[in-house]
């Protein structure tokens, strides 16, 4: 460890209280994808507080690259149910209508330009209530019913405004720009594009995101760099919209909504293996029909396609809507299908990765792990580097490996807060030698 890793390990420590208090507060206050207005008009008080040029809402996403987005009602409920729940009154307006994305900027002078991003968002997961889960039992498990950090986004957004105050003590020493970007509608991957789409990335050198990780056997916290491999993806919404009829004397004037949508999940199944590359498809959801004597006149499928390429992806997606449009048609109802979220393939610049490496080991005294393996899953941070890539910039996404309690995703989720520690190291670590 150098002295500046000395020095920003002590400030990071001397934080712990203060890290474990903001993430304790949001994991009490999860808010789904688009619907994140409590916690997007905190971060940008904060990030205001703090001295930071702060863009928010419509500054920050696009309107059309937003990717399912609920309906307006829900989020009206959710504006009211953020403002009950103590959202910051300037802020919350300009996040209203499910603009929850939030950017600080800090400038210092000449040098190239790192964005460092934090995903916000929580899951459609009912939090666990027993004693044998440490947020109920400490009091700050989730008090939105069926809505939880379950995937430590929580501990993502804490990390970034811990790094936020960090770097603003140390601005005098760095040169260049620094765009911390809080990014809405992880899950589904739904809310980079919409960033991407407005141009934040544009002009970026050096993108960095991380991810909290590990199981209950991960040994001791480090700091895990692979490929950085993902899935490119689709996911999206079939809507059969058929005629009810009754099933007893005149099925023959319906048109079977039910049976369109199971035709098509079969079918979405029976899309062959591909040759040369690696894909996937999984129907999540099918509700249909109101009645056991009703012909089924509304049916609904919530599907998602992945590709270890983006070829892959999209012979997939093309051959998936199809099945879907065939499906419809066979059983005379209209197929309308409604794109939900995409992120492409992706995988880590070696050179930032292996410097990622290296700082955080040699120059911030953390463990760290090479990770190996291939892409398994989907993230939308794949707009970030792909975008910064092609302009001829860097990425690396890492993995802040913790103890955690229960998979990700489910109710039991917890993760050791060691890791905030750890995460606000690795970004300014990060920032302070890529803009030496
Ligand atoms: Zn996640």
């Amino acid at each position: 460890m150098d002295e500046l890793g000395k020095e920003i390990r002590t400030a990071a420590e001397g934080m712990r209280e203060e890290l474990v208090a903001c993430r304790r507060d949001l994991h009490h206050y999860p808010e789904l994808g688009w619907c994140e207005m409590r916690t997007a008009s905190l971060i940008a008080r904060r990030l205001t507080d703090l001295g930071y040029e702060v863009l928010v809402g419509r500054d920050v996403c696009d309107e059309t690259g937003r990717m399912g987005v609920p309906d307006e009602e829900i989020l009206e409920r959710e504006y009211r149910r953020a403002a009950a729940e103590g959202a910051d009154p300037e802020f919350l307006e300009q996040v209203r209508g499910g603009f929850t994305g939030v950017i600080g900027i800090l400038r210092c002078g000449e040098g190239p330009v790192v964005a460092l991003r934090f995903d916000i968002d929580a899951l459609p997961v009912p939090e666990a209530q027993g004693e044998d889960h440490l947020p109920a039992r400490e009091g700050f498990a989730s008090c939105n019913p069926g809505v939880m950090h379950a995937c430590g986004h929580d501990a993502h957004i804490t990390i970034g405004l811990g790094t936020a105050k960090l770097l603003m003590q140390m601005k005098n020493r760095l040169h260049g720009t620094v765009k911390l970007i809080f990014q809405p509608a992880e899950e589904g991957v739904r809310g980079a594009k919409s960033i991407v789409d407005k141009g934040h990335l544009d002009g970026v050198d050096y993108v960095l995101g991380g991810h909290m990780g590990g199981n209950p056997d991960t040994a001791e916290p480090a700091i895990g760099v692979g490929n950085g491999n993902t899935l490119a993806t689709t996911k999206f919404d079939i809507y059969y919209h058929g005629k009810p009829a009754h099933a007893g004397f005149c099925p023959e004037l319906g048109k079977n909504a039910m049976l369109a949508a199971a035709t098509a999940v079969l079918n979405l199944y029976a899309i062959p293996r591909h040759g040369a590359a690696g894909t996937q498809v999984n129907v999540g959801t099918l509700h249909a029909g109101t009645g056991r004597n009703v012909v089924a006149a509304e049916a609904k499928l919530e599907v998602e396609v992945r590709g270890n390429s983006a070829a892959a992806n999209r012979h997939m997606q093309e051959y998936a809507f199809r099945v879907a449009r065939a499906a419809g048609e066979m059983h005379d109802c209209g197929c309308e299908i409604r794109l939900m979220g995409a992120a492409d393939c992706t995988e880590n610049s070696p050179e930032l990765s292996a410097r990622v490496l290296q700082v955080c080991r040699d120059r911030l005294g953390l463990s760290c792990v090479e990770m190996k393996g291939g892409a398994s899953g989907s993230e939308d941070y794949s707009y970030f580097s792909e975008r910064v890539r092609s302009q001829g910039g860097q990425s690396c996404y890492f993995s802040n490996l913790v103890r955690c309690a229960g998979p990700f995703h489910n109710s039991q989720f917890d993760l050791d807060e060691v890791g905030l520690v750890n995460g606000v190291i690795t970004f300014v670590g990060m920032t302070c030698d890529l803009l030496k």
